[in-house]
């Protein structure tokens, strides 16, 4: 304090500190402390911004560049735990590594503003001590007589409770407190959040399973900064063995954070949490209504909410005292932000915990390629749990050619597929069938001239949803009825679905299995948490013999009964031919198979391809990741991509096309070069156009020894862009879109 006061004191001897808003800005700015008032870096202030009044965080020092006798006052302090020092350094690093705004990061952890306004008061009413009622010359009447000699039981309760017990109104409680026989206190507001149960008792644990529980626990008790990788077969227990990191965290009085990458979708897993640790967790995710949010964000900087499950925003929320975190499904897509400030949550968690100082851990049946350079490399350690727990094995994965064994025109089940279901259904089993498409037809085409529907915002083609008679795109959400002339040529009932999505083949299904219980789960109807639930529990009483669906079904979901999973077209997502196609395909296969026989019956998998030869089928089939991993590592060397070199994108949008190629041609004429620097582009994306807006790329790729933030910032300070054009910056970009 003291220090502070001597370097900020200046010519009007005012101290002047900065302050961050939580907006898009350049960064701090400077305000005076008026005089008497107390205020120390990391506290919320309220300050004036132009015409208007902001939030802030106190950021540290003054910076100095502007003249003091032109800087306002800050208003006041807010009434909320001031924003620690971990927190905030953690904002400035996002920051740099991403190259967006400070405020745009903060404002990822201040998304509920009124959260520092202050609670409510509450109020506890007790007996005034060493005053009796002859001490006083009150009338004692009949009823606050009864408030006197409840409160005498009930010491220290508030108002509502004691004008129910009594049967009394409020103005005779106040006149009891005017009177000086009842004294008032206000107390803090009890937390919504009960503090964990840790005296449960853990499952038995196997011994693998015992053996990395422990070396977790051992992590959490040396309270320093570690990456640990529990790398576990589906079904294998990890969620089990970092329950028992995540209660030695909460037992040492640290506050815990778990990340999901979908974490409406995890009805299975919250239950779970609630046997293990007696209690709800703090959740905090999107569809968290804007009361429980305030509660929440409160709660979590005054440290009563000591356990946080949530989705990567989770990640800015000002914690009192982390330190612990567990991100599970590292490898998920879904911890990439790509709007706003893009940032992937596995990798600032990773930060989080090195500025925090203490142990995070990853967990996966299919880490991420570079979790697992991390692990070769030293930076993190790993656990491995290479067995499913209890009589579970892992499935027998099949490979079936569809060139070969042919489904009928205009079906996708093939006569393989269709008597391991017969067989599955007889046993009493149950299946699931996978299509990651959602919709009844991803393209649809008038067979009399050819025309397709396109989406008129996007550079893309409007998917048929029947159930609802409408044409949509699934990138801007874009719609249409389906006409019934072709738009184009005028011809009547010409238009074709092309390809199945998973409507097309519950279609097929309940005309192959008529008597069957068969239901569609896709992100359209399973939506939220509670429809989740409901399909968790329909699947469990076996209301659904044949479930069909999407990605949303990949997750780690634990049906015992179910042992036959049928993938429809294995070859879907290795035609995207991105970086990560061939990864992203192997994760997301082997999560939808490590669906089959999660319980005592073993589970088969069948992967119907075009191309039985692919890497990623051959792999998947034989079961054998580090050979799959090994190879997709090499390659990425031989052509530097990460995790051997580092990649960042430019993508230049605006609403007129020629402005945008335009700002694009001038940023690629002063592109860096250098050693180790190569830049591709700028090319169209291939959404060109996306929400109307027109769209160019570039692709910087680096050696890893670049420093790809400063060679960006470099770039981009050599050359004007008009307002009209919009540049966001995507440091080591996972879609190529
Ligand atoms: P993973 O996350 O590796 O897929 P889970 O933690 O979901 O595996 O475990 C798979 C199933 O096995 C779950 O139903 C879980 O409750 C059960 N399980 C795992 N380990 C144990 C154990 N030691 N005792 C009892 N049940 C266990
Ligand atoms: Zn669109």
């Amino acid at each position: 304090m003291c220090a502070a006061k001597a370097i900020t004191g200046n010519l009007f001897e005012r101290r002047t500190v900065s302050v961050l808003p939580p907006l898009p800005l350049a960064g701090p700015y400077d305000y005076v402390v008026p005089e008497g008032l107390d205020i120390e870096p990391g506290d919320f202030v309220e300050i004036p911004l132009g015409r208007q009044t902001q939030r802030g965080v106190v950021w540290g020092e003054a910076k100095g560049d502007v003249d003091p006798a032109k800087l306002r006052e800050i208003y006041g302090v807010l009434p909320v735990p001031p924003m620690g020092a971990v927190a905030r350094k953690f904002i400035d690093w996002v920051s740099a590594y991403t190259l967006s705004p400070q405020g745009a990061v903060l404002r990822m952890g201040m998304s509920v503003s009124d959260a520092l306004d202050a609670p409510k008061p509450v109020f506890r009413f007790g007996l005034a001590r060493g005053i009796t009622e002859s001490d006083h010359n009150v009338r004692i009447t009949p009823a606050r007589k009864r408030i006197l000699g409840f409160l005498r039981d009930h010491p220290f309760i508030d108002q509502a409770d004691i004008l129910r017990e009594t049967g009394t109104g409020a103005s005779v409680l106040k006149g009891l407190v005017d009177a000086g026989l009842v004294k008032r206190e206000q107390v803090a507001p009890p937390s919504p959040f009960s503090p964990p149960d840790l005296t449960i008792g853990r499952p038995d644990l196997s011994d693998d399973q015992e053996k990395a529980a422990d070396f977790l626990c051992e992590k959490v008790a040396a309270n320093r900064f570690s990456t640990i990788l529990i790398d576990g077969v589906t079904g294998s227990g990890k969620t089990e063995v970092y329950f028992e990191a995540v209660r030695a965290a909460l037992a040492s009085g640290q506050q815990v954070m778990v990340l999901l990458p979908e974490i409406a979708l995890s009805a299975q897993w919250l239950q779970r949490f609630r046997v293990r640790f007696g209690v709800e967790p703090a959740l905090w995710h999107s569809e968290v209504g804007q009361a429980r949010r305030r509660e929440t964000w409160r709660a979590v900087a005054d440290g009563s909410a000591q356990l946080v499950v949530g989705a990567r925003s989770a990640l800015f929320l000002p914690y009192k005292n982390l330190g612990l975190i567990v991100v599970d499904e590292e490898h998920e897509h879904a911890f990439k932000q790509e709007d706003g400030v893009i940032y992937h949550a596995r990798d600032m968690a990773v930060a989080r915990g090195h500025l925090g100082g203490f142990p995070v851990i990853l967990a996966s049946a299919t880490p991420s390629l570079e979790t697992l350079a991390n692990v070769e490399a030293g930076r993190y350690e790993r656990v491995v749990l290479g067995q499913r727990h209890g009589v579970a094995v892992l499935p027998s994965v099949e490979i079936v050619d569809i060139r070969v064994d042919k489904p009928e025109r205009q079906r996708w089940i093939t006569p393989t597929l269709h008597k391991r279901l017969l067989e599955t259904f007889a046993a009493g089993e149950q299946a699931m069938l996978f299509l990651n498409r959602r919709g009844y037809a991803p393209l649809t085409l008038c067979r009399a001239c050819g025309h397709r529907f396109q989406c008129p915002n996007c550079t893309a083609w409007l998917v048929e949803h029947r159930a609802w008679g409408k044409l949509q795109c699934h990138h801007c959400g874009y719609n249409a009825k389906i006409p019934d002339t072709c738009p184009a040529c005028g011809a009547e009932e010409k238009l074709a679905p092309c390809g199945p999505g998973v409507e097309r083949l519950y279609e097929e299904a309940i005309q192959t299995f008529p008597d069957l219980k068969i239901e569609v789960a896709t992100s359209d109807n399973i939506a939220g948490p509670k429809a989740a639930a409901a399909l968790v529990d329909r699947v469990h009483n076996h209301e659904v013999d044949l479930l069909i669906g999407t990605q949303i079904l990949a997750k780690g979901y634990h049906f015992p009964m179910l042992t036959l999973v049928g993938v429809i077209d294995a070859d879907l997502g290795l035609a995207g031919g991105d970086l990560r196609a061939a990864e992203r395909s192997y994760q997301l296969l082997t999560q939808v198979a490590g669906r089959a026989g999660r319980g005592e019956r073993p589970g088969t998998v069948l992967l119907q391809t075009a191309d039985p030869t692919n890497r990623v089928i051959k792999a998947i089939a034989a079961g054998d990741r580090d050979a799959f991993d090994q190879v997709e590592l090499s390659e990425r060397m031989k052509y530097g991509m990460p995790p051997h070199g580092r990649l960042a994108a430019l993508i230049i949008s605006g609403k007129k096309e020629n402005e945008v190629d335009e700002a694009a041609w001038r940023i690629g004429r002063v592109a860096p070069r250098g050693d180790g620097i190569v830049v591709l582009g700028p090319a169209p994306a291939p959404l060109s156009l996306l929400r109307g807006r027109f769209r160019r790329r570039f692709l910087l790729r680096t050696d890893k020894s670049v420093k790809v933030q400063a060679v960006i910032q470099e770039w981009l300070a050599r050359v004007k862009t008009p307002g009209s054009v919009r540049v966001q910056i995507d440091i080591d970009p996972y879609s190529f879109m």
